[in-house]
């Protein structure tokens, strides 16, 4: 007789390595790791902090406050590999992609975008693909392979912080590696969690993330700098509304649609959860994050961009203190759609400035390499990137 074997689906989790990788702990977590599993004094795990995350330390040895036995310990029972650089491409406009590879040989990348002379937005990535299948988002036509542990989303801030300080060195200033980030001619001001994936799908790791990098031991990123943007998964929203994350850094919503019929048609994520939940959803929200939201709207020529559109819009948010950033579609190969002409943009604009809403029009970044908003994804299959190598200014 055949026996029947359960064909089971690829698990999709997290790898959960033995030894711990150190970048993915809060300082709380590490407390518990330094005292009850090496042994060590409690203070010790700030020391460990500040190595890690200050200095970016990526070897036991470069600890050298730390006595011997205690580094030999860590080399034992923990981790502090980081995510390998595998491209690094450089825009026209000064906007850089990081391609990184994780430890298990998927690609993933962040987009490092100047914001004025001195400060710059990250927008990071929160899973290897995504599962949220919106159709205008080349991220999309990729498989979601897995969510990202909370140290391979820090390890983007950090790889980028370390960018950005060598860039700092070679303008000439002295900047130790020790130096706070907030001496150095080039920062990280800001980080929106908007590259691959969909961070409220993978929330633990998202909000250990938020808290390791706010740590004003480590990358000290002030929370109100950053924001989370949803494709508008209801449960999920309401679960962040209850956690004391949602008061502390910002939320956006893509919305990019003002009917229910068009957006099913561009986020199926709407046959599941449609408009009137989002916006109830949005509602439960904390008063002060209420106050300090922001709707995303992509715009697609002659699907979304109409005049009623934008006055639909105003109708749907106009109780929220809210501002919307316009984001002109971004073209690329995987989807069906136009950006629209830039007189249908102004008319667009103009209505929905007529109608009272703070709307800024978000002009493409990095568009050249394949960096602009719904523009990351990877060649061949399954998110993996070519074996070649990669040269500046290749588009994707
Ligand atoms: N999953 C999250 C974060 C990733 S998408 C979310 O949906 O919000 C980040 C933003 O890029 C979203 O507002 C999305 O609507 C927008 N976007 C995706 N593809 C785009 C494209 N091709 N052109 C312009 N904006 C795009």
């Amino acid at each position: 007789m055949v026996a029947l074997v359960p064909i089971r689906k690829p698990a999709r989790g997290i790898p959960r390595p033995l030894r711990p990788n150190l970048r993915g702990l809060t300082r709380i977590q590490l407390e518990t790791f330094v005292t009850s599993k090496l042994g060590a004094p409690r203070f010790r795990a700030d020391q460990i902090f500040e190595w890690v995350h200050r200095h970016r330390a990526s070897d036991v040895h470069e600890m050298t406050n730390l006595p011997k036995p205690l580094r030999s310990l860590i080399d034992e029972h923990a981790d502090l590999r980081r995510l390998e650089r595998h491209g690094d491409f450089v825009a026209r406009d000064g906007t850089r992609k990081l391609r990184l590879r994780t430890l298990d040989g998927h690609y993933i990348e962040s987009v490092l975008i100047p914001n004025d002379q001195r400060g710059f937005t990250l927008c990071v990535s929160s899973q290897v693909g995504c599962s949220m299948t919106c159709r205008f988002c080349a991220t999309a036509s990729l498989t979601f392979e897995r969510s990202l542990a909370a140290w391979e989303i820090v390890d983007q801030i950090e790889q980028a912080q370390d960018l950005l300080e060598q860039a700092s060195q070679r303008e000439g200033r002295d900047h130790g590696r020790s130096d706070d980030p907030e001496s150095w001619p080039y920062r990280l001001s800001n980080v929106v969690y908007m590259g691959m994936g969909e961070p409220l799908h993978n929330f633990i790791p998202v909000k250990a993330s938020v808290e390791i990098v706010t740590d004003p031991k480590g990358a000290a990123i002030t929370a109100r700098r950053i924001t989370i943007s949803t494709s508008g998964l209801v449960p999920a929203i309401e679960r962040f509304s209850r956690d004391p994350l949602s008061a502390q850094v910002g939320l956006a919503v893509s919305l990019n649609a003002t009917t229910d019929d068009v957006r099913d048609d561009v986020m199926p994520i709407n046959l599941k959860w449609p408009l009137l939940a989002l916006l109830n959803a949005v509602r439960a929200l904390p008063d002060a994050r209420r106050r300090d939201l922001t709707f995303e709207y992509v715009l697609l020529s002659e699907v979304n961009d109409f005049e009623d559109d934008a006055h639909r819009l105003a109708d749907l948010v106009r109780e929220f203190d809210c501002h919307i950033n316009v984001i002109p579609f971004n073209p690329h190969p995987h989807a069906p759609y136009k950006r629209p002409s830039s007189n249908r943009v102004r008319r667009f604009m103009d209505v929905a400035k007529r109608r009272g809403l703070r709307v800024y029009l978000r002009t493409p970044r990095g568009d050249d390499i394949g960096a602009a908003c719904g523009q990351l994804a990877l060649e061949g299959e399954s998110g993996q990137a070519p074996a070649a190598p990669l040269e500046e200014g290749r588009t994707t």
